[in-house]
């Protein structure tokens, strides 16, 4: 299959990143375009072509008119889709990791997993008939059986964050297709070339032109897609003040919205811990992708003294040991932040730490990469006694820093939990089953993890936070997506026309 036709920007002779629209690489209307850089060396690398009103209409007509076919595709022929798909990402997976890698700063292979998490569930859209088959009543009353039918949505679209540019919409797309519908994604502007290795994919896969499209840009874009007559659903991934806006706007708007925000996760630390697994489990959820998952761990609760100075000595050892590097360098284990000013930011959190007088045990702010001088590299910053008023406490901060919270009890620390108002993923280190059961059922996260410090579910089971971390009724993938991507339908019929069914009834019918 011949690659897509890519565009340069004359003026600056970079890569532009452009559109895919029904099935075609397109430049769109407008001319402006935003910077990607390589986060490791600090410098501008290729463009983001912004689209506009009018692209965003192309892309809806093209999604709309590729509806009613491709919803008249039999479940298992899309699913057949979905087995090539799934074979060519296994070819592509180094290739699809290293553009990640190289624009957002994760290292190699935390892209690969990245790119993993995305294929699985592919995996699960090719399960597109079986999630598909609805009930059946036989004989509800005499001669009168009853089933159920999902149907599509019809044009759904995907708004996705900078921190898994491949793994979120692919947490999307899939089973927005595999139930029948079409899709328009719009990636963040940061680092999106990935993208269209997928759309490229897509296409090679054999997917009908239309019904995959991808429009490149900003605020312009998104609010372009969630006040279109034309669409039916949105799904959101990103930070909360935006999640939340989105789930306004698409909502007075009419469309279904799923938006999933930030997060501020914990994981408690009973003094019955196996403490060298809570170290290292918590080392790679606060830094691992340099702390930038809404799923990191920014908050340990340590219970007791003892097991906190304990934690704090661990941590400090092994914060020691942490190679910090160029994304591509395979010694690296934690990359740079996205960009220059997601990084003043956190450096300005660290600082907010100080003044407000939390112990700053691990001070990263001064970490230097030789050779990438230029790069936005943050060292692991850790500090201890820090208290639920500090602002470090208060804010995601999404970067490399690790508050520790010493609390008495375990009550002490789900009652702290408990008050916040964010409520993605939390996570408790014990020996104790009966201390683990007693977190899982009084703490209020979407995902909880026992032993295991950063709880994402699999494709079969699905994703997703409460409070500030989730706006709208239905998680991410898993069967939670099948019901989100589908209206249900209920027929109720008699095909047996006995003598009472011919007279006039004017009550409720009851069976
Ligand atoms: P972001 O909210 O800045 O951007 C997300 C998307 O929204 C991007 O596509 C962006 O172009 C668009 N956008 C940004 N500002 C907008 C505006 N004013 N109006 C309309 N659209 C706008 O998030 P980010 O910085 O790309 O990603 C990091 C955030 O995402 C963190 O808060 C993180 O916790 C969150 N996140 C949450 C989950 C989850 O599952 N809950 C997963 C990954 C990331």
């Amino acid at each position: 299959m011949k690659q897509l036709q890519a565009f340069t920007n004359p003026k600056t002779n970079l890569p532009i990143v452009s559109h895919f629209i029904n099935g075609e690489l397109t430049l769109g209307t407008s001319q402006k375009t935003s910077p990607i850089y390589n986060p490791s060396a600090g410098e501008i690398i290729a463009e983001t072509a912004l689209g506009t009103v009018s692209d965003v209409d192309a892309a809806v007509q093209a999604a709309k008119s590729s509806f009613h076919p491709w919803q008249n595709v039999s479940a298992l022929k899309r699913a057949r889709y979905f087995f090539e798909l799934k074979s060519l990402l296994e070819k592509n997976k180094e290739k699809l990791a290293a553009i990640i890698s190289r624009e957002h700063g994760k290292v190699l292979s935390d892209a690969l997993g990245e790119v993993q998490r995305g294929i699985e569930v592919i995996e699960y859209a090719c399960a597109a008939p079986q999630l598909l088959k609805g009930d059946f009543s036989h004989s509800i009353s005499t001669g009168i059986d009853c089933y159920d039918m999902r149907k599509p949505l019809g044009v759904c679209v995907g708004i996705t964050p900078f921190n898994f540019p491949a793994m979120v919409g692919m947490w999307m797309f899939p089973l927005a297709l595999a139930c029948g519908n079409t899709f328009i994604l719009k990636p963040s502007e940061k680092d999106p070339s990935v993208s269209l290795l997928l759309a490229q994919l897509v296409k090679e896969a054999g997917f009908p032109d239309g019904v995959f499209n991808i429009v490149q840009g900003d605020k312009v874009v998104v609010d372009a897609l969630l006040t279109h007559p034309d669409v039916a659903a949105v799904s959101f991934v990103g930070s909360t003040p935006i999640a939340h806006y989105i789930y306004e706007t698409a909502s007075k708007h009419g469309k279904r919205v799923q938006a999933l925000g930030g997060a501020k996760n914990h994981c408690v630390v009973m003094p019955d811990a196996d403490l060298k697994s809570a170290v290292s489990g918590i080392m790679g959820a606060a830094y691992g992708s340099a702390g930038e998952r809404c799923m990191a761990i920014s908050v340990a609760v340590v219970v007791g003294e003892e097991t906190a100075n304990k934690l704090i000595a661990g941590l400090k050892e092994e914060i020691s040991k942490l190679h910090i590097g160029a994304s591509d360098d395979h010694a690296s284990e934690m990359g740079p932040l996205i960009t220059a000013e997601h990084r003043a930011n956190v450096v300005r959190l660290i600082e907010s730490g100080i003044k407000q007088k939390a112990d700053l045990v691990v001070d990263g702010r001064h970490v230097m990469v030789k050779g990438h001088e230029k790069g936005f590299f943050l060292g692991a910053s850790l500090f201890d006694h820090v208290k639920p008023e500090m602002e470090i406490y208060q804010k995601e901060i999404f970067g490399p820093v690790l508050c520790v919270v010493r609390v008495k009890t375990l009550d002490e620390a789900v009652n702290l939990i408990n008050q916040n108002p964010y409520a993605n993923g939390a996570a408790i280190y014990t020996q104790s089953g009966s201390a683990a059961r007693y977190y899982a059922a009084k703490i209020d996260a979407g995902m909880v993890g026992i032993n295991i410090p950063i709880p994402v579910p699999l494709a079969f089971h699905t994703f997703g936070g409460n409070k500030n971390s989730m706006f709208g009724g239905h998680h991410m993938y898993g069967e939670e997506a099948i019901r989100f991507y589908t209206r249900l339908q209920t027929i109720t019929a008699r095909w047996d026309l006995p003598e009472v069914a011919k007279k006039q009834h004017f009550v409720m019918p009851t069976m």
